[in-house]
């Protein structure tokens, strides 16, 4: 199976492991009218079977080197509300087939817990404090960029585990470029001050990437601890899922994050 890393996570091998899932490796869409789910989908829980998703899950995880039975994972909402885990966690409370309610982020402190989120289009945001051994894990579409759980997260990280901004590292997943990420009426879909990231030739698409790392900046985050991706979903989409690039009729990726 073929999975990213991010660079910047690299020197911390000995501490975490996390992986960003493609669409190549698993086992779904082998049914007529689901040839889109192909092959490693790690979402769409309705249109996916659960074997297949078991199976999609068992092998992503196996690969990253995590524990699929301690895997956390949400009801994602397309909202700013971050779980927090840490102290006496019931270590039984987790896995696949355990979602834990609406969020859309965790951060954690507890070695084991394999934090996940799910993405095809929008950006899976992984977070390291190598001082405090403190992880995070943020969906994040256009809607939680508007809400601002990018810095949210960075401030949750501080307040809740002591955490500096100038400790934490951030990794941006595989996601919608700004050659892909195009609104009908940016002017009206989107708040005031994300204006400034709507460009391109006919004034639609708006930069999500740089908005993301100008959200980490402003809370502290250094410029040189932050690795955007740069790999658009619909660009490659041979590799990725997209939400745009399928219309709707997509697999979704995962990525994961955990302590050692
Ligand atoms: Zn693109």
């Amino acid at each position: 199976m073929h999975f990213l890393k991010f660079k910047i996570f690299e020197k911390f091998a000995g501490m975490i492991r996390h992986g960003l899932s493609t669409r190549n490796g698993g086992v779904s869409g082998g049914e007529d009218g689901k040839e889109y789910l192909a092959s490693l989908n790690l979402g769409q829980f309705e249109e996916d079977s659960k074997e297949n998703l078991e199976e999609n899950y068992k092998r992503f995880c196996e690969e990253v080197g995590v524990d699929s039975g301690r895997l956390v994972r949400a009801n994602q909402v397309h909202k700013d509300d971050i779980l927090i885990l840490k102290g006496e966690v019931d270590r039984g409370n987790y896995g696949l087939n355990k979602p834990q309610g609406d969020h859309d982020g965790f951060i954690t402190n507890v070695n084991g817990l394999a934090l996940s989120v799910r993405f095809a289009d929008c950006q899976g945001v992984l977070f390291f404090d190598p001082v405090r051994r403190v992880i995070a894990a943020v969906h994040a579409g256009w809607r939680g960029n508007a809400k601002n759980i990018i810095g949210k997260c960075v401030r949750k990280m501080v307040e809740e585990f002591g955490c500096s901004a100038g400790d934490i590292f951030v990794g941006i997943s595989q996601s919608l470029g700004p050659c892909h990420a195009e609104f009908s009426e940016p002017e009206k879909e989107l708040p005031d001050w994300m204006q400034k990231y709507v460009g391109g030739a006919d004034g639609r698409h708006v930069d999500l990437w740089q908005c993301s790392f100008d959200q980490l900046v402003a809370e502290g985050v250094p410029a040189e601890n932050i690795e955007i991706m740069r790999r658009c979903t619909v660009c490659e989409n041979d590799i990725f899922f997209s939400s745009r690039a399928g219309k709707g009729k997509m697999g979704v990726m995962a990525g994961v994050i955990c302590l050692k």
